[in-house]
């Protein structure tokens, strides 16, 4: 089943635009040029310029990721990633989605003759591969966690140890986390361990969202919201805007 949800604009999301604009507003002022260009630093390939943004939903088809009832998270990762790649789209920011649709991606790239007991690291090495062969400035995992103790909550942001400028996306994503979807989140960014595949071994700056805890009802409603998918997509749109405005200018 294909599903991409088109933003659905509502006073939340507005507000969040506003705030995009004016990030991007403040790179074309320094620049001189329009938003959204030459943040990328790699090659056109095909006469097509890179993605500056791989956008990785977590999971999808038999993989339904982290499920607590009827909520999957392989779903609403999709949806919030729909919505980020549309907030790009609209501000004429290059991405590509690893998927659109309701599926693994261990098949994308290999011809295996069996996929049993490999799906899932086959699905994995396509997101990776997908990644390193785009060029993109950032990739964005998008996922949803949930753990045993049901009162942990909020954004956690994870980056790859592989480059210095993960790290610093991070850092920006999860003070946007704290300033703009709830001022109680203490997280703090953390480097993946080898347990995160992609982000242990991708070379491009690369961070993984775990968007909110589905095994806390009070997130877990939130998230099962159109609007609040949407806010969380606004809060990463906006940040990953800095992010590219601060590689830009060198910072
Ligand atoms: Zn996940």
């Amino acid at each position: 089943m294909k599903y991409i949800p088109r933003l659905v604009l509502n006073y939340t999301v507005y507000a969040f635009l506003f705030m995009g604009a004016a990030v991007l507003a403040g790179r074309a002022a320094l620049n001189g040029r329009p938003a959204g260009i030459d943040a990328a630093p790699t090659a056109e390939v095909n006469g097509t310029p890179p993605p500056q943004i791989v956008i990785d939903p977590g999971h999808g088809g038999e993989d339904g990721g982290a499920a607590v009832g009827d909520t999957l998270e392989k779903d609403l990762n999709l949806q919030v990633a729909g919505c980020l790649a549309d907030l790009y789209d609209l501000f004429g920011i290059r991405s590509e989605m690893t998927r659109t649709d309701d599926c693994m991606l261990y098949d994308r790239f290999d011809d295996l003759e069996d996929y049993r007991g490999k799906k899932k690291s086959y699905d994995l090495r396509s997101r990776l591969r997908i990644a390193e062969e785009s060029g993109a400035a950032l990739y964005v995992g998008v996922h949803m966690n949930k753990f045993p103790k049901e009162s942990s909550k909020g954004l956690q942001v994870y980056y790859s140890p592989n480059t210095d400028e993960s790290a610093q996306s991070a850092r920006i994503i999860q003070s946007y986390a704290k300033k703009y979807l709830d001022p109680a989140n203490e997280r703090e960014t953390k480097q993946a361990t080898s347990s995160i595949y992609i982000l242990k071994r991708i070379t491009v700056p690369a961070v993984l969202v775990e968007c909110g805890f589905l095994s806390n009802p009070e997130e877990r409603a939130l998230l099962e919201t159109a609007e609040y998918r949407q806010k969380v997509a606004a809060v990463l749109f906006a940040s990953t805007a800095e992010y590219l405005n601060e590689i830009q200018k060198g910072r």
